[in-house]
Parts: structure tokens; C-alpha cells; sequence
């Protein structure tokens, strides 16, 4: 097999002495809602056997509580709840032998959002709902016995092991941290005290299970916390984890609390690898790392120089089931990479109301329900847009066997995501660019750029179907002075098209608002490019280790030479529609950069002077060089009005049909089921 040749370290076995993974990639656990979802179970199955059909040496599934206290979707505390998971395990097993699927025991402690939520002390999570109760003997006891209970039943469920979560700001850690266990009795004080908890969960398993049944514990290896644990305690916990019974250690980095991006796409891919790197160094069990590594090349050079012994790719394997196997058979141009927005998995998960699922794979979790299946009438179909949503919908029409003909005004592929690839941090973005390029080839579609379409072009060549994908016109608003020459649109500056001056407003601070800003206050390499930039920006020491990482060390964002101000007549603060698990990094990496950000504005006009407002009722003038329009977008419907007129049968997909609060994730997704319909 090719891929045993191109990464080597991904595809050899790792001995655990009483069983064999088959090779160095895992699937990382992830919460999806499946456990709650209608017939939940069953959709779960396939969505981990379809991973463990794509290649992966071993999946962890989300989280799964101990007891109700736990506070997680799913629970694993009764016989019939064991029942439930072995539909998970069988199906897992029938995809491939070889796969492991382990089961994570999740106990959220002071986060579990229920009132009755419990902790080592009575100390309220700057992110959680409710101030937990401080346990008592009894209670802890009773919390020692659920995890044994639990890792026993899974044991019977015919899961090949547990992953024991002792990091994240979840129950396990807040024993081990100061500010969060102020207890003075045997489970607090000293460092010894504090360690207990967690280590007597893992060794009370491991009496329970026996020594043929995998054991990972999850450890922060930074928790990055100011007053987090230092170095020499997290060596001694993993140390004393290992003594008590661990196969394998998994590194995690970063509470959920604490403000430092470790996933986003503005993170560096395996910028956290060298701190596993230096864990490895002390311990005799193998060592897991994660964060942000979504191609196998990345997996392989970071096993390669020593960093590691697994490596856990969560989000990618939403984003592409098959991501091992097509490293394997040579295949990496077709894959769908995660380019780590969040917006369809963890905004999801934190948002509590939307089944999580994945923006350039709308199957995820899904697998049941969305399916690309061959076409029995084959079709001959133009799609024209080749944006994300003409560029899923071609792709889909076309591996299910119709003909398709994409045709494009532009240069080249992507719509709107050529601008997003050129804002520092949205690097990523380039690979979703590369897999359509590859499915066009791949799937045999007729791509034709530089052709505006219309409907005589359309009539003339007599498709059966039309999908009319042309996107999005950005909004002018009527303004006096919209014409002066100071104004620009989004799209000049992010193509750099026109200078842009030293002083600027920027009109709408929506998602594009708040890139423009990113993008015209920035200086030098783009932090997602660059691991010593990234760790500099957000003030971590990964040499020094200082407490948590983090402690005495202050983020240096280079104030921009710009002044910039962002402006949007909602009195609300600026941001509130970003991603909920990113759109804080972006507010602050700007507030950093002295940006400054103003609610309550009404724009009254544009002159030499600049631009003339009024906010929240009070004159007030924007003396700037430059006003950058960034105030929404409408659908840009024009060719299929022409459709209409003449006759022509034609659907609208994506911006083109609704051009409010339009994204890639719906886009895509509205796409991708239309033509698995056609
Ligand atoms: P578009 O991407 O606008 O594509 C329409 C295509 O149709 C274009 O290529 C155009 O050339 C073509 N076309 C139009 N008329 C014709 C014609 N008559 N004949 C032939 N071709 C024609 N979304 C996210 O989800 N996450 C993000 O992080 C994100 N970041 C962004 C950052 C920036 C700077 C920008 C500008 C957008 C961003 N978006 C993001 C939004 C996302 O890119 C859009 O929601 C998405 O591109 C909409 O897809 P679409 O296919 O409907 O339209
Ligand atoms: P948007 O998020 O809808 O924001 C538009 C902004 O323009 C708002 O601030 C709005 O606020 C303002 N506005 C609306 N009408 C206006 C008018 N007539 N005059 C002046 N201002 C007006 O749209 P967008 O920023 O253009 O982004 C387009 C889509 O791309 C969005 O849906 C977004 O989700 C997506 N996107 C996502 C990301 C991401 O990181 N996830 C990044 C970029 C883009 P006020 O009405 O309060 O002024
Ligand atoms: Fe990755 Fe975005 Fe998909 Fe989540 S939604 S898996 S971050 S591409």
C-alpha cells in the first residue's frame, strides 16, 4: 500500500502487549448530540462504523456519563443502558475487526448545567450555570464507584476500553487545581491531595476490568490557566496515572474556560505537538496528542520527530470518514479536509439546539439519512455558481451519476471563498478549494470559467436541469456620499484592488466586517502559519512551561499601524453573530490591535471630512481616509428572473436563494440535499 511507504509512523502497529492497534490514528472523542438524537443509538453506529470502514486504527466515542450528576447527554449507569451500546460496538466491530472503539466516561463536574452538579468545592465555573455542591466522603466515594460502575458495564457493552477525561475543567481536574479545590482534607490541600482523585478513579478501574482492557486517562498537558498546574505536577500525575493502571496517556490542552484559542482555525496545525513531545519524554505508556492536525502528513511528521505515539484527529474525521484510507491508498487530494471553523460541530455542541454535523460534509452524523446514492435517470445538468453551493451541488449530482456542466464567470472555482482564503488565519480554506478542484476531475465534471451564463446560453444547449448558484451582490446602503472615492467595497480591499488609508471605518461588523478588519490592521506572518507567533499572540510559553503555560506571560499583539474603527447601527455589542466558540478570539485579537468598536450608529453620509453618523442620538464625525463597505449582502437573482421569463425550469441553491445569514455551512448543506434528491 502506498501510504506504508509515504508515512511509515501512521501505519505501523502499536503493541499494547495484550492487543494491537492497526495503525497511529485515532478517532478523537467529540460530543454530538447523537446520544439524545431520536433513534440516537442506531445513527450512531453507522456514523462510527462508516470511520471505522474509512481506515482508523481506533475511534473514542463522545462522552458518556457515569451518573445523572454527570451532566452529558449520554449515560452508561444500568444493564439496559449497556444494551443501547452494544448496537455501537457491533456495528463498529462488523466494519473491521481491527478497528478498537473505546468508550469516553465523561464527568462534568462544576459544567454539568444541572443544579445538582457537583465538585470537589463549592466554586462556580466562570462558564458554567450553576455554583456546584462541595463533596463529602460519601460523595466522592459514590463518585468512585459510578466510574468503576461505568467502565465495567462498557466492558460488558463490548467496548474495548475507556478513556478516562481528567483535564478540560471537567470533574477530574478541578481537583487537581488550586483556585478550584480549596478542601483540606485527604482530596485537597497539598499536591499529593489533590492528585488522589483522579489517580484512585483510574486505579479502582483498573481492579475492576482486569489488565486485558485498554485504559487511556486524558491529561492537560497545559491547562493553560494563570495559576494552573506546573510541570513537575503534571509529570508526577502522568507518572502516577501510569502506575495506577493506564495503557496510554491523551494530552490535552486548555480548560474550557480558559481564554486561549487551541482548536480554531487561527491555531497553527500541531502547535501543541511538542508539548505531548516533552510528556512522552517521562513516561513509559504511549502518548496521545491532538489539535488541529487534519492531514496525514501532519500526523506523520509529528510521529516522525518523536512527538508522539497516536495521534487523535477529532473534526477531520467528520470531515472525511475515509481520511486514513485515502492516505493509505495514495488518495490525499481527495481529501475533504476540516478546516477547523467550528460552525457545524462545536457551535453546535455549545449552541445545545442544532444536531451537530460538519460544514464541508453535511453527512456527518447524518449517515442514516443523507446519502449520495447512483442515480437510476441520469441527467444532463448546468449548475452555475461555482461557489460552495454550486461546487456541492456539482460534486454530488455528478458521483451520483448525472452529467453535469459547471459554468462560472470567474477565473477559477470557490465564489466568495477566494476572498475568505486571503484573510490571515482562514489559510485553511484553501484545501476545500483543492478537494472540489479534485472531484471536478474525479467525478468528470465539465467545468467552464470565465463564462457568464445566461438564459440564452442556457436554452441553447438544452440541459434537463438548472441550478442556478450564482451567489450573493454586496448591499450598498443609499447613503449621500456613497460614491466618494474614500468608499471601497469588501471586495477591492480583500483583493487589494484599491489602497487602502491609515484611517478607516468599517460599515457592518458582521463575520466579512470583522475579517476586513483582521485583515487591514494585520502585520507580518499570520499567527495560523507560524507557531512562535501564535504562542507569542496569546502569551504562551511552551519551552518555559510556566504554571498553566500561561501564568506571567503577556499575549504581544503588535498594535496596528491603522487606525480602524468598526461601526454597526445595533446598539448590541459588537460580535455577538460570530461563531460561539470563535467569535470571542476574534474580538479580542482586535481590541488587542487597538481597534475600536461602536454600536448604536446611524450613518448620515460621506465627504472629504469622512463619515458623518449619529450614535446612539449624538452628531458624531468619523475623520477617516477610508470607509470599507461591509454591510451584508443580497441574492443575486438576475439570471434566474431571465430563466423564469423564458421558460427554463431552474432551482436556486445557496446566496442566490437567500442571501441573509448565508454561510458556507448552509450553503453547502442546502446544496448537497438537493442533489442527492435530483
Ligand atoms: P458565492 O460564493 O458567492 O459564489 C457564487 C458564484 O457564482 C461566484 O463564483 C460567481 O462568479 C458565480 N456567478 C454569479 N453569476 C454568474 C453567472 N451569471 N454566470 C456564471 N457564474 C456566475 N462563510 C462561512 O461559512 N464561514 C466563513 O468563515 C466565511 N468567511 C468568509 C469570509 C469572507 C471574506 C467572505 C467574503 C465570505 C465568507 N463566508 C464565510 C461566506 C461564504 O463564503 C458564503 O456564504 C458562500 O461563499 C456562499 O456560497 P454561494 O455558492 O452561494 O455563493
Ligand atoms: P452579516 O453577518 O449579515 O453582517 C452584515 C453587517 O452589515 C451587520 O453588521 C449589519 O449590522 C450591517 N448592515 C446590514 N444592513 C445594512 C445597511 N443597510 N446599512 C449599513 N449596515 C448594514 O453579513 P456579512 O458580514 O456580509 O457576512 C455574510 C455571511 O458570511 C454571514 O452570514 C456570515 O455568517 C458569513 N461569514 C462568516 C464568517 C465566520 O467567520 N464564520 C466570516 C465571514 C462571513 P447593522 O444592521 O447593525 O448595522
Ligand atoms: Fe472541521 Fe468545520 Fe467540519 Fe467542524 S464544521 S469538522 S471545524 S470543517
Amino acid at each position: 500500500m502506498i501510504g506504508t511507504t509515504r508515512y511509515p509512523h501512521v501505519f505501523s502497529p502499536l503493541d499494547l502487549g495484550f492487543t494491537r492497534l492497526k495503525n497511529r490514528i485515532l478517532m478523537g472523542s467529540m460530543h454530538t448530540g447523537l446520544e439524545e438524537a431520536e433513534n440516537g443509538y442506531a445513527r450512531m453506529a453507522e456514523y462510527f462504523a462508516e470511520r471505522a470502514r474509512g481506515g482508523v486504527g481506533m475511534i473514542i466515542t463522545g462522552g458518556i456519563a457515569p451518573n445523572p450528576e454527570a451532566g452529558v447527554g449520554g449515560k452508561l449507569s444500568t444493564p439496559a443502558e449497556a444494551e443501547q451500546h452494544r448496537t455501537v460496538t457491533r456495528a463498529v466491530h462488523a466494519a473491521d475487526a481491527d478497528v478498537k472503539i473505546v468508550m469516553q466516561i465523561l464527568h462534568t463536574g462544576p459544567l454539568a448545567g444541572t443544579p445538582d452538579c457537583v465538585a470537589p468545592s463549592a466554586v462556580k465555573s466562570r462558564i458554567g450555570r450553576f455554583t456546584p455542591m462541595a463533596l463529602d466522603e460519601d460523595g466522592i466515594e459514590k463518585q468512585i464507584a459510578d466510574f468503576v460502575n461505568c467502565a465495567v458495564l462498557a466492558q460488558q457493552a463490548g467496548y474495548d476500553g475507556v478513556e478516562i477525561i481528567g483535564s478540560a475543567g471537567y470533574l477530574l481536574s478541578t481537583f487537581l487545581v488550586e483556585k478550584t479545590n480549596l478542601r483540606t482534607d485527604r482530596w485537597g490541600g497539598s499536591w499529593p491531595n489533590r492528585m488522589r482523585f483522579p489517580v484512585e478513579v483510574l486505579r479502582r478501574v483498573r481492579e475492576a476490568v482486569g489488565p486485558r482492557f485498554i485504559l487511556i486517562f486524558r491529561i492537560a498537558a497545559m491547562d493553560m490557566l494563570d495559576g494552573g498546574l506546573a510541570w513537575d505536577e503534571i509529570v508526577e500525575l502522568a507518572q502516577a496515572i501510569e502506575a495506577a493502571g493506564a495503557n496510554i496517556i491523551s494530552t490535552h490542552f486548555c480548560w474550557h474556560e480558559a481564554p486561549v484559542p487551541t482548536i480554531a482555525t487561527m491555531v497553527p496545525r500541531a502547535a501543541f505537538a511538542g508539548v505531548t513531545g516533552q510528556l512522552r519524554k517521562v513516561v513509559g505508556v504511549p502518548v496521545i496528542t491532538s489539535n488541529r492536525i487534519n492531514m496525514p502528513a501532519v500526523a506523520e511528521a509529528v510521529l516522525a520527530r518523536g512527538d508522539a505515539d497516536l495521534v487523535s484527529m477529532a473534526r477531520p474525521m467528520l470531515a472525511d470518514p475515509q481520511i486514513v484510507l485515502k492516505a493509505l491508498q495514495g488518495r490525499e487530494d481527495e481529501i475533504n479536509t476540516c478546516i477547523a471553523c467550528n460552525q457545524a460541530c462545536l457551535d453546535h455542541t455549545f449552541g445545545g439546539r442544532l444536531q451537530v454535523s460538519c460544514l464541508v460534509n453535511p453527512r456527518a452524523c447524518n449517515e442514516t439519512l443523507l446519502n449520495y446514492l447512483p442515480t437510476a435517470s441520469p441527467k444532463r445538468i448546468a449548475v452555475v455558481g461555482a461557489g460552495p453551493a454550486g461546487l456541492a451541488y456539482a460534486t454530488v449530482a455528478a458521483q451520483r451519476g448525472h452529467r453535469v456542466t459547471l459554468i462560472d464567470a470567474g477565473p477559477e472555482i470557490g465564489g466568495q471563498f477566494n476572498l475568505a482564503k486571503r484573510i490571515p488565519g482562514k489559510e485553511e480554506f484553501h484545501e476545500t478549494l483543492r478537494y472540489y478542484r479534485r472531484m471536478i476531475e474525479l467525478h468528470g465534471i465539465t467545468l467552464r470559467l470565465n463564462t457568464r451564463a445566461d438564459a440564452a446560453l442556457l436554452q441553447a444547449e438544452g440541459f434537463d436541469d438548472v441550478v442556478v448558484a450564482t451567489g450573493i451582490a454586496p448591499r450598498t446602503p443609499d447613503l449621500p456620499g456613497i460614491n466618494h472615492p474614500k468608499v471601497l467595497s469588501y471586495i477591492d480591499v480583500i483583493l487589494g484592488r484599491k489602497p487602502v488609508g491609515q484611517r478607516v471605518a468599517i460599515m457592518g461588523a458582521g463575520g466579512i466586517g470583522f475579517d476586513v478588519a483582521e485583515l487591514v490592521t494585520h502585520q507580518g506572518t499570520s499567527a495560523a502559519l507560524d507557531i512562535a507567533v501564535f504562542a507569542r499572540e496569546w502569551g504562551i510559553d511552551f519551552e518555559g512551561h510556566p504554571r498553566g503555560g500561561v501564568t506571567g506571560v503577556t499575549p504581544q499583539v503588535a498594535k496596528s499601524d491603522r487606525h480602524v474603527t468598526l461601526l454597526q447601527r445595533k446598539a448590541d455589542a459588537l460580535g455577538k453573530t460570530l461563531g460561539r466558540t470563535t467569535g470571542w478570539t476574534h474580538r479580542l485579537t482586535l481590541n488587542r490591535r487597538g481597534v475600536q468598536m461602536v454600536g448604536g450608529v446611524e450613518y448620515l453620509g460621506i465627504d472629504d471630512a469622512g463619515l458623518h453618523t449619529r450614535v446612539n442620538g449624538e452628531p458624531r464625525l468619523f475623520e477617516v481616509d477610508t470607509v470599507i463597505v461591509c454591510a451584508g449582502q443580497t441574492p443575486l437573482r438576475s439570471l434566474f428572473d431571465d430563466l423564469q421569463k423564458a421558460g427554463v425550469k431552474a432551482s436556486l441553491v445557496g446566496g442566490a436563494f437567500e442571501a441573509a445569514e448565508l454561510d458556507a455551512k448552509r450553503a453547502i448543506d442546502q446544496a448537497s440535499r438537493l442533489a442527492a434528491e435530483v
